[in-house]
């Protein structure tokens, strides 16, 4: 056994794809699922899961990585995968692991895409956010700096990179304000960013919106894909995403509605029954902090 983990430890060595598990959903064009935990010195930031479409010109990276090192991690992975230089990257919302890498792939002269609203949630949170990985990841963020797409659109963008054709929308606001797919027609791929999380139990934030989520989660299910590569998880189907993401906002919200409804507070939102979900990852970490986010958006609604 201890010659195993030696081997192991030796194939996983500095600068290699260690932390990635790669799942490839069509030809050339593959899932990158960071590890499903805190930001850390080890995984750089990169706790999210990532996607990349090699072109016959070029190759294409959803989402750069969450520091600097974690975008030249990311970089080791994608160069195991194809010869193919990264002409592009999409950020699909505001969280650190969504943006935070740019400043390495403008570096390597890669045009990175955004939607507006996704640059303006990033420009009010930067501060916070480096201060956070700071924290959490150590000298290991090093070198990570604020740096925002140069490409900006209001709700889609469309482009075509070598052989690919790709369509970026942003919906509506989700998990964060500037959430955004990315979508492939031909091959029937999405990528979901922070829209959907599978196997982990999402998180409604102060700087979520509850509501809008469902719409967001109603514009992927009108595309009928085929592959779904998610914010948080392995690559899966849109079943699997009905069944983690949008069942578990429609029960929280519809139990709270009946709760709010009944005269409830928030001191007994928090109570509101979301057993049926409770075989998602970080379940008892996030169920009861979900349930006051929400409480606090509808009770305007
Ligand atoms: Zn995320």
């Amino acid at each position: 056994m201890k010659h195993l983990f030696l081997t192991a430890m030796i194939l996983i060595a500095p600068h290699s794809a260690r932390a990635f598990d790669i799942q490839q959903v069509q030809p050339g064009i593959w899932a990158i699922e960071g590890p499903a935990e805190q930001r850390s010195p080890e995984n750089l930031g990169n706790n999210a899961t990532f996607g990349l479409i090699e072109s016959s010109d070029g190759a294409v990276l959803v989402d750069p990585g969450g520091t600097w090192a974690g975008a030249e991690a990311l970089h080791d992975t994608v160069r195991s995968l194809t010869d193919q230089p990264v002409t592009h990257v999409i950020n699909t919302g505001g969280q650190d692991h969504r943006w935070l890498g740019n400043g390495y792939w403008a570096a390597q002269g890669a045009t990175i895409i955004a939607s507006a609203d996704a640059v303006a949630d990033q420009t009010a949170r930067a501060s916070m956010q480096l201060t956070a990985l700071t924290m959490l990841v150590g000298e290991a963020a090093a070198g990570t700096d604020p740096v925002h797409a140069d490409t900006v659109f209001e709700d889609s963008y469309s482009l075509t990179v070598g052989d690919r054709r790709i369509e970026i929308a942003h919906p509506a606001a989700a998990h964060t304000p500037g959430d955004s797919y990315v979508w492939l027609p031909e091959e029937r791929v999405i990528f979901t960013g922070d829209i959907v999380y599978v196997g982990r139990i999402l998180g409604v934030m102060e700087f979520s919106n509850s509501a809008s989520w469902l719409e967001a989660f109603a514009a992927i299910e009108t595309l009928d894909p085929e592959h779904l590569v998610p914010g948080h998880g392995p690559a899966t189907t849109l079943a699997q995403a009905q069944a983690d993401t949008r069942d578990y906002l429609v029960n929280l919200r519809n139990r709270m509605r009946d709760h709010i409804d009944g005269g409830g507070d928030i001191i007994g939102a928090v109570e509101v029954d979301q057993s049926g979900f409770a075989y998602l990852d970080q379940f008892d970490a996030l169920a009861r902090r979900n349930a006051q986010a929400v409480f606090e958006q509808m009770e305007w609604e």
